[in-house]
This record gives structure tokens, C-alpha cells and sequence, in this order.
């Protein structure tokens, strides 16, 4: 359940009890007004430094993977990036391998991209942002989905378990743990199954309203423009 529908019972609720009081209103809350690294509008951040380098997963057949050098290293992998207005990290969890990129994969979409380490590791928010959801979906299993403001979003899939510190419709800093690697819902062994999306979660379709986007297709962070 999200908080709109929490508000919609609530609503129910108290035209059924009372028609002449005014029914409550949930505010969603808008998005994190956030600035740069260290903006005192920034909630508090963790400490998650982004490894600078990423590899395809050795032994396994990595679908859509974007190019590889000769020992798998991801070529011109961009630890930061810029998507939209957001500066976001590309994998959000360390010491990882890319199992699955994005795109098409056995005629079906691949919405996000697959890590995976063994043994599997901490996730973290990759942006501050707010939580928007946290909570068990049918194929993602155990997932948290963020919002970014300015219309982008992240969602972490098949999650082993959900910190406990990660609340429903409370702002979160970058860096600071989502939850565990796991293989809750549609996936075959431990991985983080992470999105990028843009639109606006605001539709009838909610989070598949929003446009899922390839994490390789962004330009680098460059703190010297911003
Ligand atoms: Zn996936």
C-alpha cells in the first residue's frame, strides 16, 4: 500500500463518519529540495563511495552488455552520472559485476540493469531523494523505489531484505544502505536489479507510468559545470 491509497481509506473513512468535517489529507510531500554534495538542504548522507570501474560477469553470458575491453572492464564506465537535472550513481552497490544490462533480452524488456557480487552486498540510495515505495512487488520481489525530483527515479529489485531505517514517504540521503542483495521475487540468484526511470510517478499507472532508461546512455557528473 502507498500513501495515496492510505489517504484514499482515510478519505473514505471520514466522509463515511462525518460529512461535515473536512476529510484528511495526506500530503505526498514533494520531492527532496536538494542541492549539491554538502547543501544544507541535502538530508544527511552516508558515506558510500562508488567504485570507479565496473566488469562484466565472468562465466556467464552478459545480455545487452554495453562495450568491454578485452578483460570485461566496462569501457568508459561513468561511476556518476547526470540524468536530467539529477546526478546519480550508475551502480549502486559495491564490488559488483554486471550480470544484464538494459534492453530487450529473450523478448522481453530488461528494464534496469543486473549486478551481483558474491557474497551479495549492502544497497544504497543512489541520490538523495524520497521514498515513494518499500515494499514487496510480484517479479521484483522485496524493491524500494526513490524519488529524485525532477522527474527521475530509481528503483532496487529483489531485495533480500528492506533496511529498516528505509520509510515510506521519509526523505533519504545518497549513500545510505536501501537494503541486502537478495533474489526475492522473479530472480535466479542474488543480484540488485536497479532502474532508472523519468516521467512523473503522478499517473494512473503509477511507477509504470514512468519511462524505464538505459544507466550506460548518461554523461558523466562533472562538478566543475555544476
Ligand atoms: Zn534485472
Amino acid at each position: 500500500m502507498n500513501l495515496r491509497i492510505a489517504g484514499l481509506g482515510l478519505l473514505f473513512l471520514a466522509l463515511g463518519a462525518c460529512a461535515t468535517q473536512p476529510a484528511p489529507v495526506i500530503v505526498y510531500g514533494p520531492p527532496v529540495d536538494y542541492g549539491p554534495p554538502g547543501d544544507e538542504r541535502n538530508p544527511p548522507q552516508g558515506a558510500f563511495q562508488p567504485n570507479a570501474f565496473l566488469r562484466q560477469c565472468l562465466g556467464l553470458g552478459v545480455s545487452n552488455s554495453p562495450p568491454v575491453d578485452g578483460e570485461h572492464w566496462v569501457v568508459d564506465f561513468k561511476p556518476v552520472i547526470v540524468v536530467g537535472q539529477v546526478v546519480l550513481v550508475t551502480a549502486p552497490v559495491n564490488d559488483v559485476c554486471l550480470a544484464s544490462g538494459f534492453g530487450p533480452r529473450n523478448g522481453r524488456p530488461h528494464d534496469g540493469i543486473d549486478l551481483t557480487s558474491n557474497p551479495p552486498g549492502t544497497v544504497y540510495s543512489a541520490a538523495p531523494g524520497r521514498v515513494i515505495e518499500a515494499r514487496w512487488s510480484s517479479g521484483y520481489g522485496n524493491q524500494v523505489l526513490i524519488d529524485h525530483g525532477r522527474g527521475v527515479y530509481t528503483r532496487y529489485a529483489h531485495l533480500d531484505t528492506i533496511d529498516p531505517a528505509v520509510q515510506l514517504g521519509a526523505a533519504i540521503g545518497y549513500g545510505l544502505p536501501v537494503g541486502q542483495m537478495g533474489a526475492t521475487g522473479n530472480a535466479e540468484g542474488p543480484h540488485l536489479h536497479f532502474e532508472i526511470l523519468m516521467g512523473n510517478y503522478d499517473n494512473p499507472q503509477a511507477s509504470k507510468g514512468l519511462a524505464p532508461q538505459d544507466p550506460f546512455s548518461f554523461p558523466a557528473y562533472d562538478n566543475l559545470g555544476y
